[in-house]
């Protein structure tokens, strides 16, 4: 998937393109779509994985879309040079700052406030300014005088410049709390809930946190509104509440009448049945469609517009069975979603993690079936070696395999699995990334299984 295929502002792409970003990371390509839309979002993902640019792009591409519009405004510097113009005393008018994005440190909103820059290059009148402890106030005034539309800062001095009147959040859109479980473990608990008091309900709001559980869950859902969850650092947790299944099919006719059959499943809301291509996609929503189904297809080709009104009719209820390639349907959050269905498999186990993701949202149950050749055993059992569980094997009478299934596949435990460990053996997360450091632009080495590193955008 590319940067376009987000949908984000000519002057942005540009940015990026400098910038050297040749794609999005996975926490982009779900992030940007969803917050451009609007929706507040919390996300936990690991280090190094993209997340500045995934709260800056739809922010930036939403300053860059009501840029068009005539300037209207005076800045906090021109009122009071207009003041002092007509012989009055200037006043110190509050900055009235559009996007605040709250930062446990002064380093970490520095590189905030860099990154921006970078980010809105190419945009006239966005303007980012960093407030922090230990700056002299006289040069945060002047910073504050004007009046930027982002302020990026640490939640003690920001309160000082509330409480003294310097800073209005009256037209606030964005709110931003990055790395917010480490400004928790910092004590900045009060402070965030008083600066969050001050903004308007109306806002969008986006957290970022290593984990969502605990307090820093409780905050997350207290001060967002229907957000969608995005958790990238998880790809190999249990979807402990996501049952699995194969079905062995003879042949393409032999899927396509399973398909048929399981989706007249009644306990069925809705369903997305993945395939491997957008032609497929294509096709086969086609195919549902005639025999019946409200199907439609969801695929990177389709321009961002008509992505998001199939997603909206989803959302509404109005699409029962959505047939999606893997990065469109990335950024899915509807609840009502009961079935996963992979009409063919993806190229690469972590992909099989977020397509059943789909399904069991939000502590639901959820069914992710899979419509498997027999030579296909193989990429089953990489799936099983990655997520570290077995996927038991179903047959529907009248529907059988005429081969049966090709290995014993009972209650063995998959190759290569060890109690305790990741595919890393090293008990953290994939990467062990440091900040700042870039570890998705190239594909690198091959895994111990043998299979190649996913390479972002192959759909
Ligand atoms: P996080 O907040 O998850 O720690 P950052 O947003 O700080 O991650 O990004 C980490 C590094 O990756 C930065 O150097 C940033 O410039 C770079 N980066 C971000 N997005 C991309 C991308 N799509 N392609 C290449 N590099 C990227
Ligand atoms: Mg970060």
């Amino acid at each position: 998937m590319s940067f376009e295929a987000l949908g984000l502002h000519a002057s942005i792409l540009k940015a990026i393109a400098e910038a050297g970003y040749t794609q999005p990371t996975p926490v982009q390509q779900e992030a940007v779509p969803a917050a451009i839309l609007g929706r507040d979002l919390l996300v936990s993902s690991q280090t190094g994985s993209g997340k500045t640019a995934a709260f800056m792009l739809p922010s930036l591409h939403k300053f860059a879309s009501a840029e068009a519009a005539p300037a209207g405004a005076k800045t906090a510097n021109q009122e009071r040079q207009s003041a002092k113009a007509r012989g009055e005393r200037p006043r110190f008018a509050a900055a009235t700052p559009k996007m605040l994005v709250l930062t446990p440190t002064r380093e970490l909103a520095l590189q905030v406030t860099t990154a921006t820059d970078k980010y809105g290059a190419f945009m006239r009148r966005v303007k980012a300014v960093s407030i922090l402890g230990g700056m002299p106030y006289p040069k945060q005034m002047q910073l504050l005088a004007r009046n930027p539309e982002i302020l990026v800062a640490t939640p003690g001095r920001l309160i000082d410049h509330m409480e003294s009147g310097k800073i209005n959040f009256s037209q606030l859109e964005v709110l931003v709390l990055d790395e917010a479980d480490r400004m928790l473990d910092m004590g900045f608990i009060d402070d965030i809930e008083k600066i969050i008091a001050a903004t308007p309900d109306t806002r969008q709001t986006m957290l970022f946190s290593a984990t969502l559980d605990g307090v820093v869950g409780n905050m997350a859902r207290r001060i967002t509104r229907d957000p969608m969850v995005i958790q990238i650092a998880s790809t190999t947790t249990k979807h402990e509440n996501i049952q699995q299944r194969v079905h062995f099919v003879d042949d393409l006719s032999h899927k396509n009448r399973m398909l048929d059959h399981l989706l007249r499943d009644t306990t069925i809301d809705q369903a997305v049945v993945f395939t491997a291509t957008k032609r497929d996609a294509d096709t086969l929503a086609d195919r549902l469609t005639i025999a019946g189904f409200t199907a439609a297809a969801l695929h990177g080709d389709m321009h961002q517009g008509a992505r998001n009104r199939t997603l909206n009719a989803l959302r509404r209820g109005q699409v029962q069975v959505l047939v999606a390639t893997d990065v469109a349907a990335r950024g899915i959050d509807v609840p009502t979603i009961t079935h996963v269905f992979n009409y063919d498999l993806p190229k690469f186990p972590e992909d099989y993690v977020h397509r059943i993701g789909r399904t069991g949202r939000a502590g639901r149950n959820g069914l992710a079936i899979s419509l498997v050749n027999h030579a296909e055993n193989m990429n089953v059992k990489r799936i099983e070696r990655f997520t570290k569980q077995l996927i038991p094997v179903d047959v529907i009478e009248g529907l059988e395999p005429k081969k049966s299934a090709a290995a014993p596949r009972t209650s063995r435990k998959p190759a290569g699995w060890k109690p305790g460990t990741n595919r890393n053996g090293n008990g953290k997360g994939s990467g062990g990334a440091k900040p700042g450091q870039r570890t998705f632009s190239k594909p690198s080495g091959p895994h111990k299984d043998g299979s190649a590193r996913r390479s972002f955008g192959n759909s």
